[in-house]
């Protein structure tokens, strides 16, 4: 529907009847501001377009421009004001209350119908644009519930390329039940990155994944053994599985990481150091009877949260279960 507002008998019928000729067939016309609003209203669907004079019996066409803005699903309607004598001292106003068009009595048909063929294709193809926008979006999320499944089913960590959870359980279930046939002992460390809430806080959390991407590669450079396993073991935590190594052997590739890690200098002025370094719990078992492996992460665990303690940047080691 194309509404005209005007209170000009002769103005209005002359409107009117140039949008019939050029054959638009839903036109409507009224002669003050809350009326025409009230048509607006209760037509939100069908609205097409509005022309509206400046001065109207009852309140103004600017007035009821940003009246009809205040509507969210009107913001994009066409809305094209007609000015006599006034001139272009109104212009600034009209366009601050979101008009879109002028036109400028008297004027010819042709000019009238140019206008509205102008703001109607303009209206579609925002409404495309935003069908469109609203496509992509809906397309996005798909995608990433798409990923995240994959991943779930995947054995590799999105992030870091290390090995996830999921590969990390497996493996040490598997290497556990060997270790207990052939009386080996298990170990784990558990790596945890210090002060990296600041680092997000400072240097933002996609700087905060490349860290972590960094920090995977050094943790991975630090084993070497084929059943040895590096894995993300959760945000920006990290745990290594090394079957067949006893104690003093995990506390050695524990230490020489935590060095690595510092030595790569990532500059962190959130962290005392300066630098971002991380604090490290080891922990041996060898998988006898009342021993499960969640027993080896929890101890690594703890001697984990004694280093944190004690002064971050350490690794501790469990005297547990020895
Ligand atoms: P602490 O020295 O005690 O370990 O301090 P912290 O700040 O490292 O420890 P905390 O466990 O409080 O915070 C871990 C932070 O790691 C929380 C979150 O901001 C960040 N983090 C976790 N996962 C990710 C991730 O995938 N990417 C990024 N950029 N940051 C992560
Ligand atoms: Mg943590
Ligand atoms: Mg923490
Ligand atoms: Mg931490």
């Amino acid at each position: 529907m194309i509404l005209v507002v005007e209170d000009s008998p002769d103005q209005q019928r002359l409107v009117r009847q140039m949008l019939e000729t050029a054959g638009y067939r839903d036109v409507r016309t009224c002669d003050d501001a809350p009326e025409a609003l009230e048509i607006v209203r209760k037509n939100i669907d069908q609205m097409e377009a509005v022309i509206t004079d400046v001065w109207l019996i009852d309140g103004s066409g600017i007035q009821l421009t940003r009246d009809i803005r205040k509507i969210d699903q009107l913001r994009d309607l066409p809305v094209i004001i007609m000015t006599g004598k006034e001139g272009p001292e109104i212009l600034p106003q009209a366009v601050e209350a979101g008009v879109n068009d002028f036109l400028f009595k008297p004027f010819h048909w042709m000019e009238l119908i140019a206008r509205i063929r102008n703001n109607l294709r303009l209206k579609s193809e925002i409404a495309r644009r935003v069908a469109r926008e609203i496509e992509l979006a809906a397309a996005k999320d798909e995608l990433r519930e798409a990923l995240s499944r994959f991943e779930e089913v995947s054995h590799q960590d999105a992030l870091t390329g290390v090995s996830n959870r999921r590969k990390m359980d497996e493996h040490l279930e598997r290497e556990w039940r060997l270790a207990q046939r052939a009386r080996r002992p298990v170990s784990v460390v558990l790596i945890d990155v210090d002060y990296f809430k600041e680092y997000n806080d400072q240097y933002g959390h996609p700087q905060g994944d490349n860290c972590l991407r960094i920090i995977a590669r050094v943790v991975a450079n630090g084993v070497h053994r084929p059943a040895d396993l590096v894995a993300r073991y959760g945000g920006e935590e990290f745990i290594l599985i090394l079957p067949e190594t006893p104690l003093e052997g995990a506390a050695h590739v524990a230490e020489v990481i935590r060095a690595a890690i510092e030595a790569a200098q990532i500059e962190h002025k959130g962290s005392p150091l300066g630098v971002v370094t991380a604090s490290l719990g080891v922990a041996a078992l060898l998988p006898e009877k009342g021993y499960e492996p969640v027993t080896l992460i929890q101890n690594a665990d703890r001697a984990l949260y004694q280093a944190k303690k004690e002064r971050r940047n350490m690794v501790s080691v469990s005297r547990e279960a020895l």
